[in-house]
């Protein structure tokens, strides 16, 4: 089956991304989410992102107008209901997956596949909430979506070769470099090794071994890394990097080395969440 028009579940960070992406390699978009709000700040940061990439001489001003003209913004479920296949970038809760799931079942024909961009959730467990389960596979991009280039292709328990192909072939179209998660679990491969890597620098640091800059400096100039562990926590989220260590703890046979540090604990109780509260273990300002 072709596909020549792919519909976008939520406009937040990453299904405007999401979006975009699609839009810019030539494929018709119906971006859906709850509200008008949401959905005009989803076209706003792509309007914006386009802008820039005009500004840096990327693209011309025409193919920013022709990516925008390929984008429909909506909050009517309807619109979806001629779409090819369904990229599903909704909140992390698998309640709301599920439902959405079961909206797209009704909805869309019965070949079309429904991807789903968690981070962290089973795609087995959202898969059971539908009786296409063969063609429930996980599509998961990473932030922000235009830019990155890694999409992991995660296969449930019952995922279809013809899907995960469908999937695969998808995602190099849009330019990108697919790799195979065989088996649904938790943190699949990025995530699973990355948090580690976030769990050792905080434990450094605890135990006195290092500064947070000096970690930082450590594995940007030791393992040229772009960014340093702290810095990647300041960014997305101390909070996500807590639950994410947490899931993994209750995921993944309780073992020791999940279990969140002491100091994260305290940092997100202390609200010091990183950039989106304003402070993180960098105060705004700070040399790094
Ligand atoms: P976000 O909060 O920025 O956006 C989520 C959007 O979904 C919101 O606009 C919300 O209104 C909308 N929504 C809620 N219910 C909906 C429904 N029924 N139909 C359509 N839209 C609905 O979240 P995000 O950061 O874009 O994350 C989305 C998904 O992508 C999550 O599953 C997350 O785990 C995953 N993810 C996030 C990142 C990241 O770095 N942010 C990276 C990879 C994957």
């Amino acid at each position: 089956m072709e596909i020549k028009k792919i519909g976008v579940l939520g406009a937040g960070a990453m299904g405007n991304g999401i979006a975009q992406l699609c839009a810019q390699t030539g494929y018709e978009v119906v971006m859906r989410d709850i509200a008008d709000e949401f959905v005009q700040r989803g076209l706003k940061a792509i309007d914006s992102f386009l802008s820039k990439s005009v500004e840096k001489g990327k693209i011309t001003d025409d193919d920013k107008k022709k990516t925008l003209g390929r984008i429909k913004g909506t909050t009517k479920l309807d619109d979806l209901k001629d779409v090819d296949i369904v990229i599903e970038a909704v909140l992390e809760d698998l309640e709301l997956k599920k439902q959405v799931f079961q909206e797209m079942e009704k909805l869309t024909r019965p070949e079309v596949i429904l991807a789903t961009n968690t981070s962290s959730m089973s795609i087995t467990a959202i898969g059971a909430a539908v009786k296409r389960s063969d063609k429930v596979v996980g599509l998961h991009f990473f932030n922000p979506v235009p830019l990155m280039k890694l999409v992991e292709i995660i296969k449930g328990i019952k995922t279809s070769d013809e899907t995960v192909k469908v999937a695969w072939a998808l995602a190099e179209k849009l330019g990108k470099l697919p790799v195979l998660v065989k088996k649904d679990s938790p943190g699949f491969i990025v995530n699973r090794l990355m948090i580690i890597q976030m769990m050792e620098a905080i434990k450094v640091y605890e135990e006195g071994i290092a500064s947070i800059e000096d970690i930082d400096k450590a594995i940007k100039a030791g393992l040229n890394h772009p960014m340093g562990p702290f810095e990647l926590m300041d960014l997305t989220g101390i909070d996500i990097a807590y639950h994410v260590c947490d899931y993994l703890h209750r995921e993944l046979n309780q073992e020791l080395k999940h279990v969140p540090p002491v100091t994260l604990k305290s940092m997100v109780r202390a609200g010091n969440l990183g950039k989106k509260s304003g402070e993180g273990w960098y105060k705004p300002g700070d040399k790094k």
